[in-house]
Order: structure tokens, then sequence, then C-alpha cells
């Protein structure tokens, strides 16, 4: 492959007064860092990370100039390893792409081979990454309410339901047979949400407490919270029995009073979710999953595909949490 090869990536670049300018430029195979295989990207989404990436948080990505992506699928184009070969079809979601390693939103990806997952049978590259990370996410966390929790058991409440990660977990929870509300800011998105089968929606009022009791009615057999904050800290508070929440995401705050009553009087377990360092072994299984049973039937109704050039006014519309279900970026062309 020649190394002087030019492909087209979004570069994000801190200026001298500290702000981050991203423009879509040409760069050179030689760019990318010399790694084990070279993937031509056909497909990534965009993730809330690639959006804070994208505009210069540091706790994402430490040196710019920098190109964001966390996830991507594509053909492999060089290899030195044997288990991958040119022609295979793959999927890179998490370790440090498109943190410091330069990521999705370029046509080409040059990463360690341990990173890299063939395409599950029952997927295509393009519903790869319908899924992409947020999907991948909902699948983790969907897994442990479905290894502790019967569909019979009671409803599961999601919250962020109109994001990525929160959809997700709607869409695939409802096809197993639970019954879920979904929380949701946006009014527009009930409709949405009720197509992937949520049972009731309610809004991020009403699944706040005002009066911020040490313990609340038990209402939810399951919690896959993609917010945090005070969201997570009521979820916690109003499990049943024996319940479990999953805890993913922090775009409501990253900080929850919580007491331990819930845990030594109800019994309720709380996990924590990390796709980015989640083993190989049973990221396969949560694959095959999404790419079988849990294959939610509504899934090219979830994603919007985007051409790399329109990238844009999207990342900032995820950072203002205006985003109704997945971007699909399409590197191809
Ligand atoms: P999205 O932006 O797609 O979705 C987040 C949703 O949260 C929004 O659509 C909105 O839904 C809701 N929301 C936004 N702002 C607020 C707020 N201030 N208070 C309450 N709700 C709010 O993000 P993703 O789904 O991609 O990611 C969700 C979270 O999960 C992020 O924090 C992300 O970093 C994290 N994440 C974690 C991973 C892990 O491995 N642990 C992997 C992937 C993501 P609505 O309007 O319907 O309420």
């Amino acid at each position: 492959m020649a190394e002087n090869k030019t492909f087209k990536a979004l570069i994000v670049e801190e200026q001298q007064d500290n702000t981050f300018k991203r423009s879509i430029q040409n760069r050179t195979l030689s760019d990318l860092p010399d790694n084990d295989v070279l993937i031509k990207v056909h497909y990534s989404s965009l993730n809330y990370k690639d959006a804070l990436s994208a505009s210069g948080n540091k706790g994402v990505t430490k040196n710019y100039p920098h190109t964001p992506g966390i996830d991507a699928a594509g053909v492999v184009e060089a290899s030195k390893v044997f288990d991958l070969k040119p022609g295979d079809e793959v999927i890179v979601t998490s370790y440090d792409l498109g943190m410091n390693t330069s990521g999705g939103f370029g046509q080409y990806i040059n990463v360690p081979a341990d990173w890299i997952i063939h395409l599950p049978e029952g997927l295509s590259l393009k519903e790869s990454m319908m899924f992409g990370t947020a999907g991948f996410t909902a699948g983790m966390s969907v897994n442990q309410i479905v290894s502790k929790i019967n569909p019979g058991q009671g409803e599961i409440l999601v919250t962020g339901a109109s994001g990525g990660v929160g959809c997700f977990s709607v869409a695939i929870l409802s096809k197993l047979g639970y019954k879920v509300v979904a929380v949701s800011g946006k009014e527009s998105a009930h409709d949405f949400l009720r197509s992937l089968g949520a049972t009731r929606i309610i809004s991020r009022e009403e699944a706040l407490d005002k009066k911020e009791r040490p313990m609340l009615k038990p209402q939810w057999a399951g919690v896959i919270d993609t917010v945090g904050g005070d969201f997570l800290a009521n979820a916690i508070k109003a499990t049943a029995p024996y319940g479990i929440i999953a805890a993913c995401g922090n775009v409501a705050s990253p900080f929850f009073s919580i007491n331990v009553f819930p845990f030594i009087l109800r019994g309720v377990t709380l996990i924590g979710i990390d796709s980015q360092n989640y083993p190989m072994l049973h990221r396969a299984n949560i694959w095959e999953n999404l790419a079988g049973d849990w294959k939610p039937d509504m899934l090219h109704n979830i994603a919007g595909e985007i051409k790399l050039n329109e990238i844009n006014p999207k990342i900032d519309d995820i950072l203002e949490g205006k985003i109704q279900g997945r971007v699909l970026v399409n590197l191809l062309g």
C-alpha cells in the first residue's frame, strides 16, 4: 500500500486562543500510526464521546490535531497478522480508537489486531455501525438485566431514552418481552420511543423526586441509566428488592448523592458498564446477540445516515442533547 495515498478525514485542531477548529482535510496513510492492520473504513457513527473529542475535551483526547471516531466498520486492506486478511469485513469499537489514536471519522484507520472483531454473521457493515458503540453499550447493559431479571418481574426504566444508548436499550428489551418505561426530555420523541416498544414514557421531571426522600416506592425491576446525576440516584431509590441498575453514562452529571438503604434494605445491585475495555471473549458474544435475537426490527429507523462533510453541526447537536436515535457516518465516496 502506497504510503503517500491520500484519504479524507475530519481534523480537529487547537487554535492559539485555545479554541478548537474542525475541518475535512486530505491525509496520507503515512500520517496514521504504524499498527498491525490497515482498514478502509466504510461506516462510523457519532457518539457523545466523539463530540467531546471533537470539541477539545482533554479528558478524552490529550493531543491535537486529531481525528475522532470511536468506532468503525470496514474492510482489511493490509495486515501483519495471520488471522486478519485483506478483504475481511471487520468492526473496531472502543480501546483507544478515536481518543488518542486516529479514529473512524477518517477513511482509513491503522490499529492493533487485538482491537478488531470479525463482522458477525447476520450483520452488514452498515448495520454494525447503526449499532456502533452506543448499541454495543446498550447490549452490555441489557445483558446484565436479562441475566438476572425475567420479563414478568416488572418494569425496566431506561433514562436518556431517545439517545443512542437509550433507544437501543428500549428496542432490545422490548424485543425480548420486557415492559420498558422510557424517560425522555423530548416530547417530539414519544412516537419514536413507542415505535421501539416503550410501554410508558415519562418526562425528566417525573423521574426526579423533588422532596429528596431517602427511599422511594419500589417501581423498577431493573434500570439502564445513561445520564447519571440525580436521575441515577432516584432510579436506585425506586428500584424494587433485588433489582439491577446498570449505570453507563453521565450526560446529566458524573456525580450523584445516595444513601446505603436501597442496598441494605432492598438488596439492589448497581453495576457499572465499561464498553471500552470489555474483554474480547465477551465482546464477541454481545455482537452475536446484536446480530441475532436482539437485533431490533426497527434497526434501520433508529439511525439517520450522513456523509463525513455533514458531521460538523451534528457534533454540536449531540453535545446539546438534541439527537434522536443514532447518526451513521458514511465514509465511502
Ligand atoms: P446521546 O447524546 O445520544 O443520548 C443522551 C440522551 O440523554 C439525550 O438524547 C437525552 O435524551 C438525554 N439527556 C441529554 N442531556 C440530559 C440532561 N442534562 N439531563 C437528563 N437527560 C439528558 O448519548 P449516547 O446515548 O451516545 O451516550 C449516553 C451516555 O452514555 C454518555 O454519557 C456517554 O458518554 C455514555 N456512554 C458510555 C459508554 C460506556 O462504556 N460506559 C459507552 C457509550 C456511551 P432524552 O431527550 O430522551 O431525555
